[in-house]
């Protein structure tokens, strides 16, 4: 039996993955469940599931979280260092599908086990990818990636000599505001940004769609994930999201990986890697589907496209500050604070104001210093909002 746990266990990725572990009871012993709020979920999967531990990310929610076990037999446990504890526990797979950089220290502390981790959680590529890289190697643990475009691009590269790959191209759907002028973008309410045309995904990733703050995360994530240089990602809207990425080679050949927008493909390919097995996707009807259809990216309507190439080129903490911008202007948004454009404007105002003052691009990068960056991106943020 293979020991796995799933972090972020009761998200949108976390229970697709629990669908795929459902179908095939007996291949697996669940080491792990994490969540957040919602409990009653994390205790209802622990229980079908028969975990050995459930943790909440809430401290104040472990009495609920114990009611919700009591006589099972199973452990309950809450708070950021328990996340980071239940890494210590052995299992062959791990889900990496907590939302945010809050999914970073569980990753990185499961990676020094030696363990896989499938990597749905890009902003921990983005706020630490050589860090995530180097402890991956350090202890022959093994990322695999979760997110579609990176899951597509891996796949293409099987066999391949990564000395021919001329470039990547990764493709986005353009989200509900697509053909939206900048004029428009600005009246942008939060219950336009949460419906996304194509994919059925959590909240946070679902507005990051819309602003490409997603597509931006995803070109940071290709080259920390893959050490491709910055010129060689390309984004391409692709409105039917069939088509998830492109790999193009020097004789000018491009392979291209299709699929139906279902998550469960990508997490499945990570489940099951090396191997394929068969997985409960829709099977793409190419002759019903018709016609694909690509566009350029519009990085005037859409600055985090640009932002990214920034970030790119400043190196060092530019992830991690950048992430925790994004992250707190999309709280702001969420939370009615400001408009859907501003999130990209106070984004790009901290960093600029932090790359002016400390060095973003210093050596020696520690979790520290990464979190240090992190809490001062927020504050900032925070701060130009409510000035
Ligand atoms: P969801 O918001 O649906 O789920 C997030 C999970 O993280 C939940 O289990 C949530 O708990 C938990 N969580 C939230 N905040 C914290 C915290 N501070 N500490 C610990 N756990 C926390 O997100 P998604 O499943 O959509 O996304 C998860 C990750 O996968 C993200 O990094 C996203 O970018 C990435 N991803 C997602 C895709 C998708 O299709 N959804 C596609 C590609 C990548 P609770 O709900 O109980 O509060
Ligand atoms: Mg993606």
């Amino acid at each position: 039996m293979r020991r796995i746990s799933i972090f972020g266990a009761t998200g949108s990725i976390g229970q697709s993955t629990i669908d795929l572990i459902r179908r095939d009871r007996e291949a697996y012993r669940v080491v792990a469940l994490t969540g957040g709020g919602n409990i009653a979920r994390l205790a209802q999967d622990a229980k079908d599931l028969n975990a050995g531990i459930a943790v909440t990310a809430y401290e104040d929610r472990l009495p609920e979280l114990r009611d919700a076990l009591a006589g099972t037999g199973i452990e309950a446990a809450a708070g950021d260092q328990a996340l980071i504890e239940v890494a210590d526990r052995e299992a062959d797979w791990i889900m990496s599908a907590i939302v945010g950089a809050a999914g970073l220290a569980p990753g990185l502390h499961a990676l020094r086990h030696g363990t896989t981790l499938a990597l749905a959680n890009k902003e921990s590529l983005v706020t630490a990818g050589p860090m995530l890289m180097e402890t991956a190697q350090a202890h022959g643990a093994r990322i695999l990636p979760v997110d579609s475009e990176h899951s597509a691009v891996f796949q293409a590269l099987v066999g391949e000599k990564p000395a021919e790959v001329e470039r990547v191209i990764i493709t986005a759907s353009g989200g509900p505001f697509r053909d939206w002028s900048l004029e428009r973008l600005e009246s942008a309410t939060l219950e336009q940004a949460c419906k996304h045309p194509s994919w059925d995904m959590g909240q946070r990733i679902t507005i990051d769609s819309a602003s490409m703050f997603n597509k931006a995360l995803e070109i940071i994530e290709t080259k920390e994930y893959f050490g491709f240089a910055p010129e060689q990602i390309e984004v391409l809207v692709h409105p039917g999201s069939y088509v998830h990425a492109l790999v193009g080679f020097r004789d000018g050949a491009l392979m291209a990986h299709l699929g139906a927008p279902d998550m469960r493909h990508a997490i499945g390919y990570a489940l099951h890697w090396p191997e394929r097995r068969e997985l409960p996707v829709e099977r793409l009807d190419l002759a019903r589907v018709g016609q694909l259809r690509f566009e350029a990216p519009d990085e005037i309507r859409f600055p985090a496209l640009r932002l990214a190439r920034e970030v790119m080129a400043t190196g060092g903490l530019a992830g991690a500050v950048f992430n925790a911008a994004k992250e707190a202007a999309l709280d702001l948004f969420i939370a009615r604070k400001i408009g859907f454009p501003d999130m990209a404007r106070l984004v790009e105002r901290v960093l600029t104001e932090m790359s002016a003052g400390v060095s973003l691009r210093g050596n020696g990068l520690s979790l520290e210093t990464i979190l240090e960056a992190d809490k001062e991106a927020r504050a900032r943020v925070f701060a130009r909002q409510a000035a």
